[in-house]
């Protein structure tokens, strides 16, 4: 695949990058390994300052960088800034809080293992690549990179090829902002150029935010390679509906689950399962909110949903839907790409979904809600845990025992109830089953890429 911004409401090539020959790939390799070694010997302070000083240049840029997001992958440009002042909050997060979250931690009762004293301390591992997706280009990268900053690992970073222009922003913001040269670089590389850099020997750990068959293929080499690997990968998150919820608030904020960043959020509901009792009244509701969607530009800031990022991904959504109605599915609403220019698809909600259509199993990244009746609350949660993905989930409910029930129950690695599902810096954030491991975020995300180290002393 190219290194090319190609503009998903226009489908125009805006800029083409020439990719990084192997010896600038070796260069910045090396920078990094010299930034690692810099940066551990640095206290708290000094790189909370740096921290500091970068989340200030990003903010006095939000607007620009905001509209760059819009033009590189089409999200909505209120959500783009909306995703500039997330990762300028995170920054500031991570540079206030690192020296708490990685503190020693000594053991109550040392007599218990015959010492005076021991503990545990975190150290850093050194030079960490995380390679990211397009659908956030600044948000996934800045959650990774702020707290491995902060810890005082140095960061390469692979970013997705469809979003050059956001990389090299990042490419330098955190050097602008002070921080040892190389600590925290992008390598222009494709995919396949992913494997060397793992098994390079300075690299000690790889994070992949991204799909399940690229999670795979980067977990096998860090295995081979015996580093830690961190995973975030897809998810078909279930939102479920009981008997007892606000239904009108649950289909309202469904329809903002379903579509927010254009239906490409790795935790929007995908799955809209809903009682059997209060079925009829939200799919009517759902349907004639989603039908109701502004589309188009998505640098005009009273537009809801803009393009699917890629003609490829774009084309993905289509199929799904043309074989689920195929095979007897019912379109409530929308159900195909949109005669325009640009990779727009219609805000869609599909139901009556038989066992064997792919939107059953299958992610849907991009504007298309798949409806499920469940005739009881134990096939709401069958068909919840149905999937082999396991990121997050929604219930919406007023009754106490069944709130305990499905968050005790539900094959996920969050549960949200009579809310939509959100990142929050200070809440841990990741999967299980094929949603992938590990956890990004708050002070777990952060000791991720840190070696606990224990401490024992006679
Ligand atoms: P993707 O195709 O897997 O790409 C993600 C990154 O991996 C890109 O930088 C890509 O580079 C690289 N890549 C792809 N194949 C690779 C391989 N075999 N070896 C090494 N690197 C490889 O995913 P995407 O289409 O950009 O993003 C959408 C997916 O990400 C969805 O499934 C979504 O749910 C998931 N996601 C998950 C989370 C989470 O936190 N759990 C967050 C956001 C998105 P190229 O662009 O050069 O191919």
């Amino acid at each position: 695949m190219a290194i090319a911004t190609i503009n998903p409401t226009t489908g125009s090539t805006e800029m083409v990058i020439e990719p990084h020959d192997p010896s600038e790939v070796e260069s910045r390799i090396a920078e990094a390994a010299s930034a690692a070694e810099a940066l551990r010997a640095t206290s708290y302070a000094e790189r909370a300052s740096w921290m500091h000083a970068a989340a200030d240049i990003l903010e006095d840029q939000a607007e620009g960088i905001g509209e760059l997001i819009t033009v590189e992958m089409g999200k909505p440009v209120l959500q783009s800034v909306a995703e500039v002042h997330k990762s300028v909050k995170a920054m500031r997060f991570y540079a206030d809080n690192a020296e708490t979250f990685l503190a020693d931690v000594p053991l109550d009762d040392p007599s218990t293992v015959g010492a005076s004293r021991a503990w545990t301390r975190y150290e850093p591992l050194g030079v960490v690549l995380a390679v990211m997706p397009w659908n956030y280009p600044l948000w996934q990268v800045i959650r990774f990179a702020a707290p491995a900053l902060m810890a005082g690992n140095a960061g390469l970073l692979k970013h997705a090829s469809n979003v050059p222009q956001s990389a090299l922003f990042l490419d330098t913001l955190f050097e602008r902002g002070g921080f040892p040269k190389g600590s925290f670089r992008a390598l222009l590389i494709g995919g396949g150029e992913v494997a060397s850099v793992i098994a390079d020997p300075r690299v000690k750990a790889v994070t992949l935010t991204g799909s399940e068959p690229a999670g795979r293929s980067v977990a096998a080499i860090a295995g081979d390679h015996v580093k830690k690997s961190v995973l975030e990968l897809g998810g078909s998150d279930p939102f479920i509906v009981l008997a007892s919820a606000d239904v009108r608030t649950a289909a309202a904020t469904a329809v903002k689950a379903r579509i927010n960043n254009n239906g490409q959020s790795c935790i929007a509901g995908k799955r809209f399962i809903v009682h059997t009792d209060v079925y009829d009244e939200f799919a009517a509701e759902f349907a004639k909110l989603m039908s109701e969607l502004r589309v188009g530009d998505p640098l005009l800031r009273d537009t809801e949903v803009g393009p699917v990022a890629t003609a490829s991904g774009r084309d993905d959504l289509a199929e799904l839907v043309d074989d689920a109605r195929a095979k007897g599915a019912t379109v409530l609403t929308g159900g195909s790409a949109l005669d325009m220019p640009g990779w727009f698809y219609a805000p869609t909600v599909i139901a009556d979904l038989p066992d064997d259509a792919r939107l059953v199993q299958e992610e849907a990244f991009g504007p298309v809600a798949s409806l499920y009746r469940a005739k009881d609350n134990d096939d709401a949660l069958r068909i919840a845990n149905q999937t082999t993905f396991g990121l997050s989930s929604a219930v919406w409910t007023n009754d106490p025992d069944e709130e305990a029930y499905f968050v005790s129950h539900l094959d996920a690695g969050a549960v949200f109830i009579n809310g939509m599902t959100v990142s929050y810096q200070e809440l841990p954030f990741g999967g299980i089953k094929r949603s992938g491991f590990g956890r990004e975020l708050a002070a777990v995300g952060q000791r991720e890429f840190c070696n606990l180290k224990t401490v024992w002393k006679a």
